[in-house]
């Protein structure tokens, strides 16, 4: 039996291929793939700026299917059922795995980062990393349980009181689910700060109380920047050098900045500003626990990830959507990538 796969093959390069399909092991299960979200991270791999994984490779790490065939040991997964899964795979065996930790394992990775990704029409995985989808929720909205589910791992990590006003810096998808967070977790003013205005306005429909453009000529007509020292919360969704300049700048004395976006690269930072207005910064990435709640809050629609989805690819195509994230970053927000 074969299978359609695309691989990353080298700088900005993918091609199609088939191989053969694998039985799925003892304690796996394979997926036939049905959708598969284009992140922000395939571009950055495929250039070489994220410092990780190495071609040939199937990228892709927001994915949805449903299970096909279910390996020796495995129990609970019948084929057909629809699932979302959990990219990350660690040892299994070490402390922070055993802690429920596995994100911070020294051994672990990622399908579509480090392992093979979903970028194929049917992959096999440890059957622990599957989440069941209830009925209303579609393949395609259930991607993004994989982007959601890092935001809220962040959300958690911040204490946030009703009231509190919070600033967003990078209007990508990720800035705008965590708009919806915010204002969910009781934030009383949220600013959502980026550079492209359908981007920015789609944050003003979702719930932010302001919206910046930092690339605008009149900055009269828009939403003015939040004074310096007025957020109890920052969130760096951008990740470069600007970002947390303006968001040591913009939080108030003891607030909380959490570093969520990847530089890529060693940034410079005032450090000093950071000691005296004793701010907390903190850094976040994966969040394995969150998985279950991120399964409701899209369940019950109270984080909305469909206005986010504005394209959508068949397989063939994968090549064509990954050139239109590339080079129409104004227009696309969430890539989806269906198979017929
Ligand atoms: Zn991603
Ligand atoms: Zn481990």
């Amino acid at each position: 039996m074969q299978k359609k796969i695309w691989q990353w093959t080298g700088f900005n390069a993918m091609a199609p291929s088939d191989i053969g399909r694998e039985e799925p092991r003892s304690g796996q299960v394979e997926i036939r793939i049905l959708s598969i979200g284009i992140c922000g991270t395939d571009l950055h791999i495929m250039s070489g700026h994220a410092g990780f994984g190495t071609p040939p490779l199937a990228l892709g790490h927001e994915l949805a299917g449903v299970v096909e065939r279910v390996g020796e040991g495995v129990t609970g997964w019948q084929p057909g059922d629809r699932v979302c899964i959990d990219p990350l795979i660690g040892c299994g065996v070490c402390h922070e795995c055993r802690s429920g930790n596995k994100h911070r394992c020294a051994e672990a990775g990622e399908i579509g980062l480090q392992f093979p990704g979903g970028w194929q029409e049917y992959l096999n995985v440890p059957a622990a990393n599957l989440y069941r989808l209830p009925d209303n929720f579609s393949l395609e909205e259930a991607t993004q349980a994989e982007t959601l589910h890092c935001c809220l791992g962040g959300i958690d990590k911040l204490d946030i009181r009703l009231g509190q006003h919070a600033a967003v810096i990078g209007d990508g998808p990720t800035g705008l689910y965590y708009v919806q967070l915010l204002k969910a977790a009781g934030a009383s003013m949220v600013t959502l700060i980026g550079m492209r205005d359908n981007r920015l306005a789609l944050g003003r429909k979702l719930g932010a109380d302001a919206a910046v453009n930092l690339r605008s000529e009149a900055p009269d007509a828009e939403d003015p920047l939040p004074a310096a020292e007025t957020q109890h919360i920052v969130i760096d969704a951008a990740g470069n050098e600007a970002s947390l300049k303006l968001g040591i700048e913009l939080l108030r004395r003891g607030g909380r900045l959490l570093l969520f976006g990847l530089p890529g690269q060693p940034v410079q930072a005032d450090i000093q500003a950071a000691v005296l207005k004793e701010l907390t910064l903190l850094g976040s990435t994966n969040a394995p626990q969150v998985w279950p709640r991120v399964i409701e809050m899209i369940a019950s629609g109270s984080v909305k990830v469909s206005p986010m989805i504005t394209h959508h690819y068949s397989f063939d195509e994968l090549d064509r959507a990954i050139e239109f994230a590339r080079n129409e970053p104004d227009e696309a927000i969430k890539i989806i990538v269906n198979h017929e």
